[in-house]
């Protein structure tokens, strides 16, 4: 495979040669290549020798032809506004094309500092890094838009955090990095020239149908964005996903999930859910995500404003269409999402109470919102499952509920539900468990026992009890930015 830079062409304001810390150190015994992702190499026909892997995975070694780059991006953190931010502990060690020509970045993470690292130590702990990879993989099965996760190379040097931890370098397979922070970053800069070139390579990678339409494109990208948005959004909230830290820094113009830092599955049910120990105010909370998301394209749509040729006044009025546009398209998703997963082939006006009813009830009995869709799925399968049983405080919701799909063809309401109700999702304290593991032992029969479940998410089959069981103690779990 051949690897190339993508996004020197875009200036130095915006890429920044940056070497790795372990780049040709002359001692590598110490790095181990502890993770690996098959299914990730084997989809993009990535291949290193098992010899060498550990060197360029770890930034010993460079890819050839290629220098490791930091890139710059600017970004509003739990709403306030920072200028220069950038990639503080990660670099790109080079892109590739797939086999069809479409291009994917490489970049470490926990690789050591860069121009952008702030006083930060540039690098990761072991648990942040298994954390991603696993959760990468689980929420792809899952059926959510992501970056992967193709390696974890331990590092045999300490991390230090609350106490030492070992450290470890990740890498991460992106379609692109290109962030709202990173137009942010460039119209900050008033470098029009510079922001024009990443719309066009940003509407190359992913809107080609668009990059013939002069101004016109500037709209219709915005538009595209936020329509992947809506997508990304109503994934999480289908699945129970809280992202935890959706600063404009982290969210990709192609509306992949990324930074898998503090994120967290719902366990019991509440719009309200905040994991993250550093979300006080609740800015993140699982039902928030989506106003979060329209807000932060908002932020798009003003880097976005100085490439108009004439009349700012016209295209702001245009913006803000677009931007509407982003709740009506959302509701319209979000209520389809919420039909498919109570298996309704088709959405009355009555059925809004319906699933009100439902959700204040999950909320006020404390239920686990993964195993409550699981259950009602379950009990229209031929043969219902012993592990998923509908609770008891559901009962009489249930009886209206049954009354109202009684119409449908049971085969088919099954099978939609089956295909958006996951039966198995990365419960807390699984990935708890594991990363504790993995520190405590250097790895974990209980990620070998459960990985390849997650990555059958919608396989309803028994179960052993202890990590589907949710326990209640997990509504006061918190995570942290590793
Ligand atoms: P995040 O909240 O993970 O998106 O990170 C926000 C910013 O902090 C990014 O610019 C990161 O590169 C930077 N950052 C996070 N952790 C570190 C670290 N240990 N060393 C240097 N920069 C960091
Ligand atoms: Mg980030
Ligand atoms: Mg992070």
């Amino acid at each position: 495979m051949s690897y190339f830079d993508r996004y020197t062409q875009l200036g130095l304001q915006f890429t920044v040669a940056s070497s790795p810390r372990l780049a040709n150190k002359a001692s590598t015994k110490k790095l181990n290549l502890l993770l690996w992702n098959e299914d990730v190499a084997d989809k993009y026909a990535i291949a290193f020798d098992k010899e060498h892997a550990h060197l360029y995975l770890s930034g010993h070694t460079p890819l050839e032809g290629v220098i490791p780059k930091a890139l710059a991006y600017s970004g509003h953190q739990f709403g306030h506004f920072n200028p220069t931010l950038g990639d503080g502990r990660a670099h790109l060690i080079g892109s590739f094309n797939d086999r069809l020509g479409q291009a994917y970045d490489l970049q470490l993470k926990g690789s050591g500092t860069t121009p952008f690292s702030r006083g930060g130590d540039g690098l990761c702990a072991l648990g942040p890094a298994v954390r991603e990879f696993v959760m990468s993989q689980a929420i792809g099965a899952l059926g959510v838009p992501t970056t992967e996760c193709l390696s974890v190379v331990t590092t045999g040097e300490d991390v230090y955090r609350e106490s030492p931890l070992p450290g470890a370098v990740l890498c991460r397979v992106a379609s692109s990095h290109i962030r709202i922070g990173s137009f942010q970053y460039l119209a900050l800069h008033e470098d029009k020239e510079a922001l024009s070139q990443l719309l066009d390579t940003a509407i190359e990678r992913y809107y080609p149908e668009i990059k013939e339409q002069g101004d016109a494109r500037i709209l219709e990208f915005l538009r595209a964005v936020c329509k992947r948005q809506v997508t990304l959004i109503v994934h999480w909230m289908r699945i129970g996903f809280v992202h935890g830290v959706m600063n404009t820094d982290n969210i990709l113009v192609g509306g992949e999930t990324i930074d898998y830092g503090p994120c967290a599955m719902l366990e019991q049910f509440s719009f309200e859910q905040v994991f993250s120990s550093i979300d006080r105010q609740g800015r993140y909370a699982f039902g928030q995500q989506p106003n979060i998301a329209s807000w932060n394209c908002a932020r798009l749509a003003e880097s976005l404003l100085m490439l108009f040729a004439a009349d700012n006044k016209q295209a702001v009025a245009q913006m803000s269409e677009v931007l509407t546009e982003f709740a009506s398209d959302f509701n319209q998703q979000y209520q389809l999402m919420w039909a498919n997963k109570l298996g309704l082939l088709d959405w009355r006006d009555s059925d809004a109470n319906l699933l009100s009813e439902l959700l204040g009830t999950l909320k006020s009995e404390g239920l686990d919102y993964t195993n409550s869709f699981a259950a009602l799925t379950n009990q229209l399968l031929d043969k219902p499952l012993c592990c998923f049983e509908v609770p008891e405080e559901l009962s009489p919701w249930l009886s209206k509920w049954q009354a109202r799909i009684e119409e449908y063809n049971t085969v088919e309401v099954c099978a939609l539900m089956r295909s958006v109700n996951p039966a198995i999702i990365p419960r807390n304290a699984l990935i708890e468990q594991v990363i504790k593991d993995y520190y405590e032992q250097g790895d974990s029969e209980l990620l070998e026992h459960w990985l390849p479940l997650l990555k059958d998410p919608y396989r309803y089959q028994e179960y052993e009890q202890q990590y589907i069981e949710f326990t209640t103690e997990n509504t006061h779990y918190k995570t942290f930015c590793g």
